[in-house]
């Protein structure tokens, strides 16, 4: 088995694009496994197909790729040449090396070479009679201990057991890049992991009040990095002094305007970031009304800031939901442990709940951060 045989499901639909789509799964795919694991990598009739060499480790390669996304499922397999009795032999081979003693087993084929002389039922069927032949075992194929999958491609055909499941979605950065804004809570990095999944390439940005207060934040923010890295080695941190700015904020600004503006000046930098760095958008993790600062007339007040669509892939999840795609792509565990987010600092008792735009725009032309923001960028920490 030492082939690695890879589907896509969404990708085939993208018309002309697809051929960039393919390319992007394949360098990811590519990136994800170390390299002294894989002799080559190729994309023949609508799948990825990796020559795998003698040191590649089955577990690892399933761990890193099912952070893949794009990939449908994938197998091992072997590969033997496009001729029946070749293929009926090299599967008697394979299971009598394997010892298998299923009840009950079954054949699945797919021919993508149209020009096999043998359609995929009656591959399946032949294929089938020479296990029960040779092995006694009982055809069955809705209830069976064994699915022995053939495919055949114009060059060369694949036997495999087992599929395993991936993500599915669009390969990280074939839908472009956006700057996500990254806290230490719950929310943020499962707002990236779905963009992720949608093929959005993502580098983060996190604001703390460091030395004001505690490094706690940034600790958090670089093991969540680290997590989220996993689906997308290409990104970077960037952490960004955010204190000063947060001082100013509090001698300007009004106390129930304040976190609106902290969230504004956020925006304002991830957009600066976002210009520097070639990105298009800017990803939060807000769900509406799931605290006083995400109402809908606070996402209006605060997204007023930027030129650059604001994508918030949790408006409308509950936090049960988000808390369980935490758990799972783990995050929760580093998101709950306590710090002091910059935001506690000069937080407001009683933060404005409907911010009038016209009330934001008219204390926002008073208020000059420009020095400020710039500093902020200037003195960032970028990790990779
Ligand atoms: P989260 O769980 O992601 O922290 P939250 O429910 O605590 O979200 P808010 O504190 O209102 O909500 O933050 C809303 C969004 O603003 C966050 O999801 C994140 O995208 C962004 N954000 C908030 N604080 C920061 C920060 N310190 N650095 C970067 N982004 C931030
Ligand atoms: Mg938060």
């Amino acid at each position: 088995m030492n082939y690695l045989l890879c589907h896509y499901s969404e990708i085939g639909l993208k018309g002309k694009n697809r051929s960039l789509f393919e390319k992007r799964l394949v360098s990811n795919i590519k990136s994800a496994l170390p390299d002294c694991f894989l002799e080559s990598v190729k994309r023949p009739e609508g799948r990825v197909v990796a020559k795998l060499t003698d040191q590649a480790e089955k577990g690892e390669i399933e761990d890193r790729l099912l952070k893949v996304f794009g990939l449908a499922y994938f197998s091992f397999a072997q590969k033997t040449e496009s001729d029946l009795e070749k293929i009926k032999k090299e599967v008697i081979r394979i299971l009598d090396d394997g010892g298998f003693s299923p009840q009950s087993f079954r054949v699945t084929t797919k021919r993508s070479d149209k020009s096999f002389p043998l359609d995929s039922p009656e591959v399946s069927r032949k294929i089938g009679a020479t296990i029960v032949e040779r092995f006694g075992w009982n055809v069955d194929l809705e209830n069976f201990d064994l699915n022995i999958s053939v495919e055949i491609t114009r060059n060369g055909s694949y036997i495999y057991f087992k599929k395993v499941k991936g993500y599915g979605g669009l390969p990280v950065y074939s839908s472009g890049k956006a700057i996500m804004l990254l806290s230490g809570g719950i929310d943020s990095p499962v707002a990236g992991f779905k963009m992720m999944k949608r093929g959005l390439g993502l580098d983060y940005v996190h604001f703390h009040a460091y030395p004001l207060l505690s490094d706690d934040s940034i600790k958090k923010s670089e093991k969540i990095f680290e997590v989220l890295k996993r689906y997308s080695p290409e990104s970077k941190l960037l952490l960004i002094p955010f204190g000063e700015v947060q001082k100013r904020i509090k001698l300007e600004i009004p106390e129930k305007f304040r976190i609106i503006f902290y969230r504004r000046v956020m925006l304002e930098i991830a957009t600066k970031i976002a210009d520097s760095r070639s990105a298009s958008a800017l990803v939060t993790g807000e769900s509406l009304g799931q605290v006083s600062s995400q109402t809908l007339l606070n996402m209006r007040a605060t997204e007023q800031a930027t030129e650059l669509p604001v994508l918030r892939p949790l408006v409308g999840e509950n936090k049960e939901e988000i808390i369980s795609i935490a758990k799972e792509i783990g995050t929760y565990d580093i998101s709950i442990l306590p710090d002091q987010d910059c935001c506690t600092l000069f937080n407001p008792r009683r933060p404005e709940t409907n911010a009038d735009l016209e009330e934001v725009l008219k204390l926002d032309e008073e208020l000059d951060l420009e020095d400020l923001k710039g500093q902020a960028i200037e003195n960032k920490r970028v990790l990779t």
